[in-house]
């Protein structure tokens, strides 16, 4: 049997970052919107007592580790293990998130991984929770659509959300680490160079404007705290949103901890005519195109041997 399931890269609307936790972590605040930009991810049964192979394919599977490691590998075994039953699958992942690039594209294949093992394993437990286990934007990889954040950013509930938002993608070729961006956020804070957030809430102008549907509107209440870490740690970065406003987007910023960024246009002739400008301007290594909001992880197909 092969099952196949697909998940989305994440933005995050608003990502706040209150202080080190003692379990090293950060909390976080964090608004969540899915990208129908999309990985899948096929898992076949193999014999029993051959254990896992894993391979990706596609644009972007460069840097994607193939060993235990590997998200989707440990999202199979996870289930399999809940089940009781031994882990046998050939693995293929279709990379058409760009790799540590802050989209969330590993916890796509995991959140994907997830819902394939759950279909061919049969089981029927709560794979919400499986995904918190996992890591903390494998939750939201899962749900979709548009969410609300909170503790590390793996308790996740939806966030209403009027009609669609268009998004130009600018990928850079070199990725940043995640752990590096919060380390330079914490030195930053403690230099006194960055302040740590007032309160970490929701912003309810940021809710209002998913509400309007006004991407005008939403344009005013984009926030990101690691924007400053990533910008100091990769200085070019400003320029690539520098050329997004410069061309027209209603607002652009680093997705997540980075080295993408991500702006907001009015529509998809805007993201076209956006895209195509900062495409001639050699500032972003890719330049990709993506709808939001999209559905979480879900099977795509199922062929019975
Ligand atoms: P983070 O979730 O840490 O913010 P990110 O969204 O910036 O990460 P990812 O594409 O998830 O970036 O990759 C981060 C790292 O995770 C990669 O460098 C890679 O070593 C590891 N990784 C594990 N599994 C996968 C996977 N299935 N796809 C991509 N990277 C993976």
């Amino acid at each position: 049997m092969k099952v196949t399931a697909s998940a989305p890269a994440k933005i995050n609307l608003q990502l706040s970052v209150g202080g080190l936790r003692a379990d090293g972590y950060h909390d976080l605040v964090t608004v969540y919107q899915a990208l129908d930009l999309k990985d899948e991810v096929s898992l076949t049964e193999r014999a029993d007592g051959m254990g896992i192979q894993c391979i990706s394919l596609g644009e972007f599977n460069s840097g994607v580790p193939s060993d235990d490691t590997n998200l989707a590998v440990r999202a199979a075994r996870l289930v399999a293990d809940q089940v009781g039953v031994s882990c046998d699958l050939s693995i293929e992942i279709t990379k058409r998130i760009p790799v540590a690039a802050g989209l969330a594209g590993g916890s796509a294949d995991a959140a994907a991984a997830l819902v394939a093992a759950a279909e061919l394993y049969g089981y029927g437990g709560n794979l919400q929770l499986l995904a918190a286990q996992l890591g903390s934007d494998i939750g939201f990889s899962f749900l979709g659509g548009t969410a609300l954040g909170t503790s590390r950013g793996e308790v996740v509930v939806p966030v209403m959300s009027r009609g669609e938002y268009w998004w130009v993608i600018m990928s850079a070729s070199n990725g940043l680490s995640t752990p590096r961006v919060y380390q330079k956020l914490d030195q930053l804070r403690d230099e006194g160079a960055v302040k740590e957030p007032m309160q970490m809430q929701p912003k309810q102008e940021l809710l209002q404007a998913l509400l309007s549907g006004s991407a005008n509107q939403l344009a005013t209440q984009l926030t990101n705290d690691l924007q400053p870490a990533a910008l100091a740690i990769a200085p070019k970065l400003q320029r690539v949103i520098d050329a997004a406003m410069d061309d027209g987007a209603l607002a652009a910023l680093v997705a997540g901890s980075g080295p993408t960024c991500v702006a907001l246009v009015k529509d998809y002739e805007h993201a076209l005519d956006v895209a195509a400008r900062i495409s001639g301007q050699n500032v972003a290594s890719r330049v990709l195109i993506s709808r939001a909001p999209a559905s979480g992880a879900e099977i795509v197909s199922i062929e019975r041997g």
